[in-house]
């Protein structure tokens, strides 16, 4: 292989935002807050059995750095705060998250906040262990782990973020310690608040990741294909222009990479131009959509992008977490990253 083939294969490397759907046989499917099918030990076997399913599925379909796809974690938050102390879960409350755009059940804090044990160690060694390629694990982002759950303790959300980000750091390094590649913190919570996320979220951020030789990512979003997310994205006009405000803080961060939504949205690409130095996980598939993405259209979604970020720095990813969609539609779209990446590939001389 000629040098200039060699550095086109390892152009635009695939992955996911995160979650992959779960199957039937271990929870509800197509829901954001699944109820498990099983308990007790047939339960932590079968998560065991569906990461294993993913892991062979992801490799398949073409996809460079794994994730667990989150199959041991009811939801993206609370499978990170059913580990910590100083949280009740037995009296939760409705409270407005997102800045009250949908109402959610949340736990309460009610002490000082302390892991119980480790979070993900058990699906990260069983990933490890079964791939030769990159793993990536995810952990949700102190300011929006901050956003879903009601304090009555801390008194201010920056001094709980940082109590937060202290346990995410506890977790992300053991998981460094583990061999994974990537850890990844998802923040939605960073396009409703932006002067927050400029005050303290990155700074909370850079709490969370500190003393990490990994690569370290951030995910933000306008959220999964929910209906309450579909009508607030109708309200925010032509054009998308909230990351406007915390791209240069980005930059300006040391986190590696950034993951945001670019299929079908209306982010304008040439805003991906205000994260200079950073990797772009580029969002080429439409979590919020049935149709399965051509080669061609993902191929567009990295061209137009080229014309903002470095060609090495640009990552196919999808715009969000695939959790809530059927078993087979994300395995086709698995595929569809794969395919419209080596499609872009090849167009590139
Ligand atoms: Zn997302």
């Amino acid at each position: 292989m000629s040098e200039t083939a060699a550095n086109r294969t390892s152009l635009f490397p695939t992955t996911i935002a995160g979650s992959l759907p779960k199957p039937a046989w271990l929870a509800e499917t197509q829901s954001l807050w699944p109820a498990w099918k099983l308990s007790g030990r047939d339960l932590e076997e079968a998560k065991k059995d569906a990461t294993l399913l993913w892991v062979k599925t992801q490799e398949d379909a073409g996809i460079d750095i794994l994730t667990d796809g989150e199959q041991s974690r009811q939801h993206f938050v609370h499978g990170f705060l059913e580990s910590v102390e100083g949280i009740d879960f037995e009296n939760k409350v409705k409270m407005g998250i997102r800045n009250n755009r949908y109402e959610a059940l949340v736990p309460i804090v009610v002490g000082p906040v302390r892991l119980k044990s480790r979070v993900h160690g058990t699906e990260a060694a069983l990933v490890r262990a079964h791939t030769a390629r990159q793993v990536k694990m995810t952990l949700p982002g102190p300011m929006t782990l901050v956003d879903t759950i009601a304090d009555r303790f801390y008194g201010d959300k920056p001094t709980l973020a940082f109590a937060l980000a202290d346990l995410l750091n506890s977790e992300a390094r053991a998981l460094e310690k583990q061999g994974v590649d990537v850890i990844q913190f998802d923040e939605p919570a960073f396009n409703v608040y932006m002067d927050e996320v400029r005050q303290w979220g990155i700074l909370a951020l850079h709490r969370a990741i500190e003393g990490l030789q990994c690569k370290t990512a951030v995910h933000i979003c306008y959220g999964y294909g929910i209906k309450a997310n579909i009508d607030w994205k109708k309200s925010l006009g032509n054009q998308w222009r909230q990351y406007e405000e915390i791209f240069p803080a980005l930059a300006a961060s040391r986190l590696d990479q950034v993951s945001i939504e670019c299929a079908n949205s209306r982010v304008p690409t040439s805003l991906l131009a205000h994260l200079a130095g950073k990797d772009v996980l580029l969002g080429v598939i439409d979590v919020a959509s049935e149709k399965v993405e051509t080669a061609e259209e993902v191929a567009r979604v990295i061209e137009e992008a080229l014309n903002f970020v470095p060609k090495e720095r640009i990552f196919a990813c999808t715009n969000c977490g695939m959790a809530p969609m059927k078993r087979e539609l994300a395995e086709a779209k698995l595929a569809a990253i794969a395919s419209g990446a080596a499609l872009a590939r090849s167009r590139l001389v």
